[in-house]
């Protein structure tokens, strides 16, 4: 199974990408986790990646679209994954369903978890990211068990750079210009699930396994 999320900045991809994974075995993809991974050893690509997200502007397509591709053509991603934060522009769309056509291969489901922007950047504020593992909390909603500490892994947490909320408005920004056609782009092709993402977490992932299948 190919699965993409789609949906605002802070909509809650990444958390239900988790539950996902895991109950479907998948492995999540998340390109903004690898983009961290880079900056957190220092690669060139994470320093040219840096620049875009503190400014809260998307990294070039060049930079971007050869990575994700090499991640799927991985072992692990054989029998499907879930695609976290890719595609966000349609020229990404485009690249993978070409490299995927070549295969024979499509995609799935694409699952648009729709949240408006007020709720955003309320739910922006709370965020906390481990430093270490990408495990995502919510000081309010999904706080963890030590305040400040990862219960997965016992790393610090952190609010991330691009979490402040000015720059939360410039990926709003971002995601209504450059994002959002996706989901007429995936509307088309008669893929598109959508779901309510100001549900409780765990609401918005029974209504996901309902269309996905037990
Ligand atoms: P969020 O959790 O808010 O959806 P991500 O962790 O997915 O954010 O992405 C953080 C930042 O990484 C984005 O604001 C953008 O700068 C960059 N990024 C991640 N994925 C992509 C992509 N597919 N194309 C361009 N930039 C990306
Ligand atoms: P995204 O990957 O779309 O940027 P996240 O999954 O990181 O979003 O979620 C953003 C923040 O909102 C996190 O702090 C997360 O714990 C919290 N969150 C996720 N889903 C919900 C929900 N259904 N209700 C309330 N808070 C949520
Ligand atoms: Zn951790």
């Amino acid at each position: 199974m190919k699965i993409i999320m789609l949906g605002a900045p802070g909509a809650g991809k990444g958390t239900q990408a988790k539950m996902i994974s895991e109950k479907y075995d998948l492995p999540h993809v998340s390109t903004g986790d690898i983009f961290r991974a880079n900056i957190k050893n220092g690669t060139e690509l994470g320093k040219k990646a840096k620049a875009f997200m503190d400014a809260g502007q998307l990294v070039p397509d060049e930079l971007t679209v050869d990575l994700l591709l090499d991640r799927i053509s991985k072992e692990d991603c054989k029998n499907g994954y879930i695609l976290d934060g890719f595609p966000r522009t349609i020229p990404q769309a485009e690249c993978l369903e070409k490299a995927l056509n070549a295969r024979g291969e499509a995609i799935d489901f694409a699952i648009d978890v729709e949240v408006p922007d007020e709720n955003i950047v309320k739910r922006m504020g709370g965020r906390r990211a481990c430093v270490s593992c990408g495990a995502t909390y919510h000081v309010v909603n999904v706080p963890p068990k030590k305040e400040g500490i990862c219960d997965k892994c016992g790393s610090d947490l952190i609010l991330r750079d691009d979490d402040k909320p000015e720059t939360v408005q410039k990926r709003l920004e971002v995601y209504h210009a450059q994002t959002k056609p996706l989901i007429d782009f995936y509307g088309a092709k008669g893929v598109l699930k959508e779901f309510d993402g100001t549900q409780e977490m765990s609401k918005v992932f029974a209504d996901i396994v309902q269309v996905l299948g037990a």
